[in-house]
């Protein structure tokens, strides 16, 4: 089989479920990939160990993506990579990163408005609340 062939076989399945079904599948599913993003591991580990497969699981699920999943998907690299654009203030990077847009500001962007000037902001909650308190 191809991956057009594995990918519409897997979508003929996910069609065929209930919606109550495919709610709780797509819940567990995103909870073991952010486990795997939060532990790190193998691809063998996420398919085995998280998710409970056996041998006949590794294709299928390496041509659904997997292994980029287990080798690109890494919670604790990414927070290393924004504690190291905040010491060194690369405000470039902010915006790939979803941190605060406030100059000289490196937290977690948690809201998103529109400035007077129609620039959509993306900013933490304290200059989310600097701004409110601005136009008030
Ligand atoms: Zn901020």
């Amino acid at each position: 089989m191809n991956d057009k062939e594995w990918e519409d076989g897997d979508q003929k399945v996910w069609d065929g479920l209930d919606y109550d079904t495919r709610l709780a599948v797509a819940g567990h599913m995103i909870r073991k990939v952010v486990e795997i993003g939060t532990e790190g591991g193998s691809f063998r580990h996420f398919i085995y160990g998280i998710l409970g497969f056996d041998m006949d699981a590794y294709v299928p699920l390496y041509m659904a993506g997997g292994m980029t999943i287990t080798n690109e998907f890494d919670l604790q690299k990414i927070e290393d990579i924004k504690k190291i654009v905040g010491e060194n203030k690369y405000e470039k990077l902010k915006p790939v990163l979803g941190l605060c847009d406030e100059p000289d500001c490196f937290e977690e962007a948690s809201s998103g408005w529109p400035s007077e000037d129609n620039v959509y902001r993306h900013t933490c909650s304290a200059h989310f609340k600097k701004k409110n308190d601005e136009t008030e």
